[in-house]
């Protein structure tokens, strides 16, 4: 489903992803490990087409996206700091990508009760977004991210803000709810327990380039190097 090859992002003379080679099947949920300024938020943006790459490609379906913007990519994108929209109440949240996709407004009222079933908040559409917790908000944020159904959800530290018993929780919901709809999830966590409990495939980057990448166990039984076992090491 996606595909980079060779792809060398540089901000001036710090290179943010060198020589990046990655592929994603249809399905499959990977999550996208390693430390602070390893080139993980940028991974997501170059797929997303916030950010173009100095040289390599970005294939989705085998199509080239060089020069295809954002909201013609098909995929989803969930940042960290959610950024809901505080004046609109839940419902106009998580309908906001679907009018902007011209989805007709009885099946835009069908998909967000459906989502909202999906996430754990069901009938929540009159809600507002302030009477909502941390975790509940992040729930809406990502049933906005599902909404327009895209071929690939990007997840740039979904959960961060979270505590770790709410996080523990989501994560084996998300694992379900990924399952049921067969999304394909390419996810970005500084956790590695989070990204062990909801990985098909794990990457570990290092200084713009992927030190590892293989099934949890792979990765947790044969680190690739001593950064990698380090890198384990420390979070545990
Ligand atoms: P974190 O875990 O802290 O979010 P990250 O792995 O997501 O880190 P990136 O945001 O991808 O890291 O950044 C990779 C490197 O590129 C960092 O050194 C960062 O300072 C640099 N960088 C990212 N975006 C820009 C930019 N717009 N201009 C200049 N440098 C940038
Ligand atoms: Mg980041």
């Amino acid at each position: 489903l996606l595909r980079l090859e060779d792809v060398t992002v540089r901000f001036g003379t710090h290179t943010a992803l060198d020589a990046v080679d990655l592929e994603v099947t249809e399905h499959e949920i990977v999550c996208v490990l390693g430390p602070s300024g390893s080139g993980k938020s940028t991974l997501l943006r170059i797929v997303a087409g916030l950010q173009s790459a100095d040289s390599g490609r970005v294939l989705l379906s085998g199509t080239d996206q060089a020069g295809v913007p954002v909201h013609r990519r098909g995929v989803g994108l969930m940042f960290q700091d959610h950024q809901l929209f505080p004046q609109r109440d839940v419902g106009g949240n998580v309908t906001f990508g679907l009018r902007m996709h011209g989805v007709a407004r009885a099946e835009q009222e069908r998909r967000v009760a459906q989502l909202l079933e999906m996430v754990g908040l069901p009938g929540a559409q009159r809600r507002a977004i302030a009477s909502l917790s941390g975790g509940e908000q992040q729930r809406v944020a990502l049933a906005r991210a599902l909404a327009p159904e895209p071929r690939l959800l990007m997840l740039d530290e979904p959960l961060g803000q979270l505590d770790r018993g709410l996080r523990e929780r989501l994560v084996v919901e998300l694992r379900g709810l990924f399952g049921r709809l067969g999304t394909t999830v390419l996810a970005v966590t500084h956790d590695q327990g989070e990204a062990f409990a909801l990985a098909d495939r794990v990457v570990v980057m290092r200084e713009g380039r992927i030190a590892q990448a293989g099934t949890p166990l792979e990765v947790w039984q044969k680190p690739a190097d001593a950064f990698v076992a380090r890198f384990l090491g420390f979070d545990n």
